[in-house]
């Protein structure tokens, strides 16, 4: 699959059994409706806000990024905002294929979860938690 950014052919990440797409050029994460699934039903969070399906009527993010290309279907993808503290704003398909995060934002997650390395309790929490921890252990 081709980085919805850069191009570049990204890589497969296996993590807790997960699989994501990672760029390793730019440094985004391409999460599979799939896997999100997979990973929401392993962990047992029932967070109705987290499953893809929602991310296709979420409200959109007022934004000056530019748009990104679904690297599944090509449609346009919607800017929403995922999360409470901190709140990253990412990529989903309007289809439900999948979420797109960025290389930025996730340094930005990773910094905030060393700041506070306690668990959060809340199921946002958990995916951004899980997504660090596949950054941390690419590098
Ligand atoms: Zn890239
Ligand atoms: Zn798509």
């Amino acid at each position: 699959m081709k980085c919805p950014v850069c191009r570049n052919l990204m890589i497969v990440v296996e993590h807790d059994k997960i699989e994501v797409d990672h760029c390793v050029h730019c440094g985004g994460t391409w999460f599979d409706a799939g896997e999100l699934e997979l990973f929401l039903e392993t962990k047992e969070l029932e967070d109705p806000h987290l499953y893809p399906a929602y991310f296709t009527t979420a409200p959109e993010a007022k934004t000056s990024e530019k748009k990104r290309k679904c690297p599944i279907c090509g449609k346009k993808m919607r800017k929403v905002n995922i999360g409470e503290k901190p709140k990253v704003l990412i990529d989903a398909c309007p289809k439900g294929d999948g979420l797109w995060f960025d290389g930025g934002e996730v340094d930005q997650l990773i910094s905030q979860l060393a700041e506070k390395p306690a668990q959060t309790a809340d199921s946002h929490g958990h995916v951004m938690g899980f997504i660090g921890k596949v950054f941390k252990s690419r590098k």
